[in-house]
């Protein structure tokens, strides 16, 4: 090479710069990642997880660092063999792909040609002024990692500070307080269970250890989905109370946690289900600890936009036949973390929340468990071909029940295998001696539709497959053993029940009623048959349904946005439970039809005129409860 080239054009980099411009380029990339996350954190298909503001600092050293760590080797091992613009155009590719696939808007194929694009011109400048290309590196890098340090001690850092000062901060217990442990199977459809008489042992662990307590044999969700079913669950009121909307946040502060934190408890909520469990839907508001991610594998890839991209990408799903939801928590994952969690609170009592998200789309229950249900029926869709970015509903409607046969399998598979690690978490509890001291409360948010009335996956009505759910009560010496009630009862009297039976008296101001009233003789023999309501908010915010249930007979209404009545059905559970008659045209029907009206008018009334009153800051209420024709 002539003495009189250009010396930057002869020059190549050594391999000890390589690594550091590696690195350096590995941090900038993932310092704009971190700060794309922190900006789009509250979208609403965002999953923001606070530890992937480090966890993408890793894997950025990891991703973009490929190229670089592999010329490195070539330029050690095989001296000046890679240019400055040979080598700065790779680790730019890789750099320049991963911000440019961040907002998930452009084809792969134009995110690909941008970043060459992107990658061509900063190899030229690295190319024309080496020395001041790497100056810049040098001085950039150690910036980055102050950001990155910064990001984490202050979203990371501060959660947990803020976790040691509730836990802290809290009032002096006694610690013979008992302990509350609700576990909750979200999608758990009451008929698929064998506690409830379904035909397949998909529950013979819960069915033994209802025995210890009480079984309602018609629990009843106030909602067919999650959120504003754990709304209630965790307020005491009915959904269209506390939320606005379909997708509204929950504001309410004034929560079961709340109420039990005041009280001392240490309390805490473990969530399979991201999707809903993540705090930007307020279902955080009162626990000491919050948990809904770990730190695994599937939440490192996660954190970045690569990541991201393989984990939604059809093509790549199918090229390594992965099936799930990337970074899905099973029961067992579930468990541990509550149980680690148990380990660090001493000896005060405890209040803890578990979703489990086993049950839920794609049904892909574990080893054994696949196999355990076969009708011999293939499941009627392909996993690998579920969009994941449109919330992987692949259902239409007009399917009956015959055509998921293979999806029901796998459904009832991931039923028995939460069924399962329910039994060891509490055979664990049980041998700590936690469990003579502890309510247990066993329920699901809602059901699950396999082509019933047309509907599939949940959310899309008020019959029993979608809002039938199981409820188990043990609490050893307090309720009693053995006993089955058949009454219908809500899950939004979940709260009153918990400070009925641990003796809080401040509620702030949570409503509804002890379940304790069905067991406890002095109250049993005057009860009333007491109504029963569920809600759904439907088609863009444009449909408003409520069901009503009084006795056997179950009053389902649809309005329209304004309030208008548009259709009424009208069901006799006793001698119709699968809801295939409507009653409402019926002479009978007739006759019965003003009596209910009025019942679930009556209901949504009083909920109203309690909410006006116990709330700072009461939502409009819906026009459920509206001008109805009498
Ligand atoms: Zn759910």
């Amino acid at each position: 090479m002539s003495a009189h080239s250009n010396p930057s054009q002869s020059q190549r980099p050594r391999p000890r710069e390589m690594l550091m411009w590696t690195i350096g380029f590995a941090m900038a990339t993932a310092t704009v990642e971190a700060f794309y996350m922190l900006l789009t954190q509250n979208h609403p298909i965002s999953r923001f997880n606070p530890d992937s503001l480090w966890m993408v600092y890793i894997v950025d050293l990891v991703w973009v660092g490929l190229p670089g760590y592999c010329l490195a080797l070539v330029q050690w091992r095989f001296p000046g063999r890679v240019s400055y613009w040979l080598f700065t155009s790779a680790i730019a590719t890789f750099a320049w792909f991963a911000i440019v696939m961040l907002p998930d808007r452009l084809h792969t194929i134009a995110a690909g040609l941008l970043a060459l694009g992107l990658a061509s011109t900063t190899g030229r400048l690295a190319a024309a002024r080496p020395r001041g290309f790497g100056q810049a590196v040098r001085r950039s890098t150690p910036v980055a990692a102050t950001v990155g340090l910064v990001l984490v001690v202050a979203f990371v850092g501060s959660s947990e500070w803020r976790e040691r000062q509730v836990f802290a901060s809290l009032p002096t217990v006694s610690p013979d307080r008992p302990n509350v442990l609700i576990l909750l199977i979200d999608v758990g459809r009451a008929s698929h269970f064998s506690l409830h008489g379904y035909s397949r042992p998909t529950s013979p662990k819960l069915e033994e250890y209802s025995r210890s307590g009480i079984t309602f044999e018609h629990a009843v969700a106030t909602a067919p989905w999650t959120l504003p079913s754990h709304a209630s669950i965790f307020t005491g009121w009915l959904p269209n109370t506390v939320l606005s909307e379909r997708e509204a946040p929950l504001r309410e502060s004034s929560t079961l946690a709340q109420t039990l934190t005041d009280e001392g408890y240490a309390t805490a909520a473990f969530f399979g289900n991201v999707d809903v469990g993540h705090p930007r839907w307020g279902l955080h508001h009162g626990f000491a600890h919050y948990n809904v991610f770990s730190v695994s594998l599937g939440e490192y890839l996660l954190s970045s936009a690569i990541g991201r991209y393989l984990a939604l990408s059809g093509g790549f799903r199918r090229l390594i036949k992965y099936e799930d939801i990337l970074a899905r928590r099973n029961a067992g994952a579930i468990n541990v973390e509550f149980l680690n969690w148990l380990n660090s609170i001493d000896d005060r009592p405890f209040f803890a929340f578990l979703n489990y998200y086993d049950a839920h789309l794609p049904y892909i229950p574990p080893g054994q468990f696949s196999k355990m249900f076969d009708s011999g029926q293939p499941p009627r869709f392909d996993l690998l071909e579920l969009d994941y970015r449109s919330r992987w509903v692949p259902f239409g409607s007009s399917t009956s029940r015959e055509e998921f046969l293979g999806e029901v399998d796998a459904y009832d598979g991931s039923l028995a295998y939460v069924d399962q690690q329910i039994s060891q978490l509490l055979s664990e509890l049980d041998r700590t001696g936690l469990l003579e001291n502890t309510l247990v409360i066993i329920t699901s948010d809602h059901g699950e539709a396999f082509g019933e009335h047309g509907h599939a996956d949940h959310g899309r009505s008020l019959y029993e497959p979608e809002i039938h759910v199981p409820l188990i009560m043990v609490y050893p010496g307090i309720v009693p053993e053995g006993q089955r009630v058949e009454s219908s009862v809500s899950l939004k009297d979940i709260p009153a029940t918990v400070f009925d039976l641990l003796g809080v008296r401040n509620r702030r101001g949570l409503p509804g009623r002890s379940l304790s009233r069905y067991w406890n003789p002095t109250l049993r023999s005057d009860l009333p048959a007491e109504p029963v309501v569920s809600q759904l908010i439907a088609d863009n915010n444009q449909r408003f349904v409520n069901a009503i249930l009084v006795g056997d007979k179950k009053y389902i209404r649809y309005a329209n946005a304004e309030g208008i009545k548009e259709r009424e059905e009208l069901f006799s559970l006793g001698l119709d439970p699968d809801e295939h008659h409507d009653l409402a045209n019926t002479p009978e029907g007739k006759l019965l039809l003003p009596r209910l009206r009025a019942a679930l008018d009556s209901v949504l009334n009083a909920e109203a005129l309690a909410r006006s009153y116990t709330a700072r800051q009461p939502i409009t209420p819906k026009p459920l409860t509206a001008q109805l024709e009498k």
